[in-house]
Parts: structure tokens; sequence; C-alpha cells
């Protein structure tokens, strides 16, 4: 039996996270869930993730999230800062049925991953004129110092090898396991490392090499807007993509679009010592909660990254065999995805197939 923590946010995330654990439960799958409270007291103002709480998902093989808002940011705060989940995994694949933007959609199947623990985020901002005080001899890439700047903020971005290097054995793993089930073992960086020649080159050069000890794989680089460029052109040519944190936000949320949707992008985040937690690459979506019609898919293939990790890799490899036949029905699918479906339809209907096998 595996114990799950499953923490759903608010918005959407409810509805998404309730669909996909009524689904698991009702599989049969040897999972024990709870859902501790995500936080003490009511409202808006930012309080810490309870401490049984903090407790019950240090613990667990794995946590569930369901997707953050306005009263839940302490929740996915504590996940992805406190915990350290600093290698985030999103993949992006077409299955038959999925309503993508491209028209030619099939074969689209790659993973985005992202350095999720330096970057830009967590934000690190302030004043120009601190910034100018601190650090008079500071110069861009024209010589020219703040002085030509008038009131304004800045924000600090962040590279270090050891999160270079961390991310991108993280990335070649990934290509490697990917490469030995068919996919042709291919790492692409995105920075921008002509511009930002210590940052961006630091990250760049360090997945380099770091790629480079994998004999078996293939590495290529591209700057960060030719890269998303190319996810939309050319999809079916991307295997493992790997980027610093917020380059591989956006770039994920495009991969997933291309693929289908918002509603139908997963992602795991991944700690030390084998601590994950996962969650849908989307929002909480308030002009659509509380209606009951949020695509449950990019919940439900969290999941499937989520029983992988736990071991479970027959009920993984089950379930997103039944989400796929459910795209190849299209009778079951919500509205974003063409259908009618209600969320907790579509939820049964991936029961059923699930079943059928
Ligand atoms: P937040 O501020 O919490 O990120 P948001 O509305 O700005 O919320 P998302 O929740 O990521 O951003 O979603 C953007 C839009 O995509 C939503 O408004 C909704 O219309 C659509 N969307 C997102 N997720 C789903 C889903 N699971 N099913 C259907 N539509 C979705």
């Amino acid at each position: 039996m595996k114990t799950i923590v499953a923490l759903p946010g608010e918005g959407i995330g409810i509805e998404v996270v309730d669909a996909a654990c009524e689904l698991m439960t009702a599989a049969g799958m040897p999972l024990k869930i709870t859902t501790p409270p995500q936080r003490e007291s009511a409202g808006t103002a930012p309080v810490p993730l309870p401490a049984e709480t903090q407790r019950a998902a240090r613990a667990a093989d794995a946590v569930l999230f369901g997707a953050a808002g306005p009263s839940t940011t302490n929740v996915v705060s504590w996940l992805r800062w406190e915990m350290e989940a600093w290698g985030g995994v999103r993949p992006a694949k077409f299955y038959p049925g999925m309503r993508s933007p491209l028209a030619d959609p099939a074969g689209i199947d790659m993973v985005l991953i992202r350095e999720n623990s330096e970057g830009m985020y967590p934000g690190r901002e302030g004043d120009i004129a601190d910034l100018r005080k601190a650090m008079p001899d500071l110069r861009d890439r024209l010589g020219r110092s703040l002085e030509k700047y008038g009131e304004g903020r800045f924000a600090v971005k962040l590279v270090t090898k050891l999160g270079a290097e961390r991310i991108a054995r993280f990335a070649a793993e990934l290509a490697r396991k990917r490469k030995a089930q068919g996919h042709p073992g291919k790492v692409t960086c995105c920075t921008k490392s002509n511009v930002l020649r210590q940052s961006d080159a630091l990250f760049h050069h360090t997945v380099e090499a770091v790629v480079a000890e994998y004999k078996d794989l293939t590495f290529e680089h591209f700057h960060v807007d030719d890269a998303a460029r190319r996810l939309i052109r050319f999809p079916t040519q991307m295997d493992v993509v790997v980027g610093m944190n917020q380059y591989a936000d956006i770039l994920s949320d495009i991969a997933g679009e291309v693929a289908g949707g918002l509603g139908v992008a997963p992602s795991g985040n991944h700690g030390d010592d084998g601590w994950a937690y996962f969650e849908s690459v989307h929002g909480s979506a308030p002009d659509i909660a509380g209606k009951g019609i949020a695509n449950p898919t990019a919940t439900i293939l969290s999941c499937v990254l989520m029983l992988e990790h736990v071991g479970l890799a027959t009920e993984a490899q089950r379930l997103e065999a039944a989400l796929a036949r459910v795209y190849a029905d299209a009778k079951a699918l919500t509205p974003d995805q063409g259908g009618t479906a209600t969320t907790k339809q579509m939820g049964a209907a991936v029961l059923g197939a699930y079943r059928n096998q």
C-alpha cells in the first residue's frame, strides 16, 4: 500500500483532484489517500502550511496537488520552495482525439525539464536605487552604468554550476530511459547565452558538458526565442527539453498547448531523496471553477507520473491507456476538448476504460 497526500489547492484544483482520487480509489489501486488541511484559518492572508500537513506530506510516498490560487500560495510555496522540488518534469504528449491547435499534431511526445529552484524565481526584487548604491560599478554589456536609469525595479537571476549540473543529469537520465522505449535520446537545452554571457552561458555550457558524458545521447542548444518557435513548428523533433526556471515555465505552457491545451498538461516535481509532488500545469482557472466542467486530464496524467514514481508501473500504464481510449472514443470529453462531458463524467469514462482492459 502506498500513501498519497492529496492537496487540492483551490478553484478547479478541487474538482480535478476529487475526480482523479475517486478514479484511482474505484479502480482498486493499492493507495491510501489522505487529505490533511491546507490552512488553519479562513481567508486569503499568507499562512504557513499546517505542521501536521507538512509532516504527512514529508512522510507520504508522494503528494498530489491540484491548482494554486490566491488563498493557497502557501501550499505551492511549501511544496516547491521549502521542500526544494528542484526537478520539474512536464510531459507534452498528443493522444489522438485531443484538440491540438496544430493541423498535424500526431507524434508530439516530448518532456520539458524545468529547473525549479534557481533562475528568476522565487522573486528577488528591489529598487534600482538600492542596486545602484550596492553595486556602483555594475555595467551592462555596452559598458553603461545604472546611472542612465531613473526610478524603477530590478530582479535578480541566479545560476549555479551545482544547480545546472543536477538538472542536466536529471534530463540526461530521463532521455536515456526514454531512448530505451524508442525515443531518439536527445537533450535540447534552451537559454539566451548569446546575450546573458555569464548566467545563461554557465547553464548552457554546464548542461552541454554533462550530456557529453552520456555517449548514447545527442545534445542540441537553441536560444529560447528560437526554441519557442520550434516547439510550435517542429514539435515532433523534440525529445527531452531542458531549461532554466522561467524559460522552461513558459516553454512548457507552449508545449502543453500544442499537444492539447492547458487542461491536458501534467507535471512532476522532484526533490532530494526521492521526495516528489505531482500537479497539473494549469492554475485554478477562476473563470470555470465550480461549474464542474474542468478537464481532469492534466491531473490524471500527473497521477500516471505519480504512480510510476511510487513503483506502481502497471497501474500507471493502464491508467494512461484508459485515458488514451477515452480520447480515441471522443464520447466523454470536456468542453475544452470539444465535448459536453462534465469532469465527473470524463473521470467515470476513464474508470470504465481502465476496468475494461
Ligand atoms: P491562476 O491565476 O490560478 O493561474 P488562471 O485562470 O490565470 O489561474 P489557468 O488556471 O492556468 O490560469 O488557466 C488559464 C485558462 O485555461 C483558464 O482560464 C481556463 O479557461 C483554461 N483552463 C485551464 N485549465 C483547464 C482545465 N483543466 N480544463 C479546462 N480549461 C482549463
